[in-house]
């Protein structure tokens, strides 16, 4: 059987570093990586763009579902990695911004958002070989996936890092800020109707507090080796 046939579902809190070490990974094995975050983010810039969230972060959910078959979501690969193409326009820097994590965590909860979105996902990785991670990849995107990583670290080192990331990027932001964007977005993410955030009972726990991201990315390839012996 090849090396080419599995699908790595990479789950997580807010910034534990679940998108680097899934990007790492793929990059080494050569399977495909789908952020299946910044698919949340693009349409949170739409709905942003197109005055459907209010500066309270009401969003107009039937504006917005209305409008979902002219959202168009595509990923493009660039030197310094994936970009994520909004209707044709690359928006990977803007979704980052904290005004579109501040809102995307309330466009999330919206089931037909949803549903659009994890079809989406799950046309990608029709031909397995992608590691994809998000917050349901292990519990509803793909159930099936032979490695399912659930990735956590305190609150307090997940806002460290994105603070440090945030500000070598150039933008703005306090540490005070982010800390309570990353805890706002776990309290919507875990308890929303919708597949919450919940780690799946077949994924393997990791907890990255007081780790490298060279350890962590050894940890990790250590255990897509043995999810490759245990699928031949
Ligand atoms: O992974 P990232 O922090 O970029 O995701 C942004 C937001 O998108 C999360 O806080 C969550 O509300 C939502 N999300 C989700 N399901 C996923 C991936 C992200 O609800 N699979």
């Amino acid at each position: 059987m090849s090396n080419k046939t599995i699908t790595i579902a990479i789950d997580g809190y807010s910034s534990s570093g679940k998108s680097s070490m899934a990007k790492a990974l793929a990059k080494k094995i050569g399977y495909r990586y789908i952020d299946s975050g910044a698919m949340y983010r693009a349409v949170t810039l739409y709905a942003m763009r197109n005055n459907m969230i209010s500066p309270d972060h009401i969003v107009d959910c039937d504006a917005l579902v209305a409008s979902l078959p002219h959202i168009k979501i595509d990923f493009k690969v660039c030197e310094d990695g994936q970009h994520t193409i909004l209707n044709g326009e690359d928006v990977e820097s803007l979704i980052r911004q904290l005004d579109v994590s501040n809102n995307v965590s309330q466009v999330a909860v919206i089931p037909e958002i949803r549903h659009a979105l994890v079809a989406m996902q799950q046309s990608f990785g029709i031909e397995k070989g992608i590691v994809m991670d998000g917050r349901d990849i292990g519990t509803t995107v793909f159930p099936n996936a032979e490695l399912k990583i659930f990735v956590n670290a305190s609150a307090e080192t997940r806002a460290m890092r994105r603070h440090k990331e945030l500000i070598e990027k150039g933008q703005q932001s306090t540490y005070e800020e982010v800390l309570a964007n990353v805890v706002t977005r776990d309290h919507i993410d875990e308890t929303r109707k919708e597949s919450p955030l919940r780690k799946a009972d077949d994924a393997i726990l990791l907890d990255n507090s007081n780790m490298s991201i060279a350890e962590q990315d050894t940890w990790l390839i250590n255990e897509y080796n043995k999810a490759i012996a245990n699928n031949k």
